[in-house]
């Protein structure tokens, strides 16, 4: 699908624009839209797949995120080639695994993304999920990372309102950088609570699996159609429809995931786009909120 995004000139209120944003309390700006990496060492083609995140950076989606976890470093190693004589354009992130967030684990989790990534530091580094090892011993870690230069700044992922709280306590006031949690128009979960949190502590929202991956609506499904209307309002395509409502806070930032440079030139579309607040409006009642869940849900 060719890349389409169009533009209206209403805003609404509590909406920003494309342009880049305050990435919490790091004080970076980043671009609002950026690109995950989950299986892109999956991909038949390694060189389509390095190409697409090149072509993600030539549009502006410098926000690269990527893990340990990802094929087992493969992501990583990926990741290095796609960015060898770029780093300076990019907004790095990786996480470590949480059956190695000791302190001693942490800090050589670090180092062999490094040495995969090619660099000598990561703009952000997330604790991927919280696990057993207590929090102040990864935070620990975090904090000499960051007094060596190593990670410039570091954050959690799949953390709920109670958990940001006790990380608040256990990394101290002002630290977190950002919580990077499921996000989609069929999993909003996180507005109940977990994004109030985080406006209200100045962490960024990273929304992953902005997709849902492979369950975006389809075109003939209610919610497909109201999302099709409102493209051919704006010249847009669905899922630039959908990545736009997604950032439409300030601190939310999105990262899909694609392995082809068309997918990626559509979803770099999607910072073009301005919704009206009726659009919104639309799109919130097409795919309801839902009930405030007990803990916050995984794919
Ligand atoms: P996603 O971004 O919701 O969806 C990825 C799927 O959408 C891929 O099959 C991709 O196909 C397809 N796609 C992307 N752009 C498209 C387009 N314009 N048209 C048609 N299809 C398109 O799923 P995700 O990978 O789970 O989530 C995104 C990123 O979030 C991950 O890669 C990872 O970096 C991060 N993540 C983090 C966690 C965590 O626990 N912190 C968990 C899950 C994900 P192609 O690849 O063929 O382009």
């Amino acid at each position: 699908m060719p890349a389409r995004g169009g533009q209206v000139s209403s805003r609404s209120e509590g909406y920003q624009t494309t342009g880049k944003r305050h990435f919490g309390l790091t004080g970076r700006d980043v671009a609002p839209i950026g690109q995950g990496t989950w299986n892109l060492e999956a991909s038949r083609d390694h060189a389509v797949a390095i190409r697409a995140l090149r072509v993600g950076l030539d549009l502006g989606m410098t926000h690269i995120d990527t893990a340990e976890m990802y094929g087992s470093g493969a992501a990583e190693e990926l990741v290095g080639r796609a960015i060898a004589g770029r780093r300076d354009e990019v907004f790095l992130v990786s996480k470590v695994l949480p059956g190695n967030a000791t302190h001693s684990g942490t800090m050589a989790a670090c180092e062999r993304s490094l040495q995969r990534l090619q660099t000598d530091r990561l703009d952000c580094y997330l604790l991927h999920w919280r696990g057993g090892h207590p929090l102040e011993e990864t935070f620990g870690a975090f904090e000499q990372l960051r007094s060596a230069g190593k990670i410039l700044s570091w954050g959690v992922s799949n953390f709920d309102e109670a958990d940001l709280d006790d990380a608040w306590q256990a990394g101290g006031r002002g630290k977190l950088a950002c919580n990077q949690v499921l996000y989609h128009l069929k999993q909003r979960a996180i507005e109940h609570a977990v994004i109030p949190w985080c406006e209200r502590h100045n962490v960024a929202v990273v929304a992953y699996s902005p997709f849902g991956q492979d369950s975006f609506p389809g075109a003939r499904t209610e919610g497909g159609r109201v999302l099709a209307a409102i493209a051919d309002t704006h010249k847009a395509t669905p899922r630039q429809v959908a990545l736009r409502f997604l950032v439409r806070r300030n601190l939310v930032f999105a990262i899909p995931k694609a392995a082809v440079p068309e997918h990626v030139a559509e979803n770099a579309g999607a910072m073009r786009l301005e919704l009206t607040a009726a659009e919104i409006a639309c799109i919130e009642a097409a795919f309801p909120r839902g009930p405030r869940p007990r803990e916050l849900p995984t794919l």
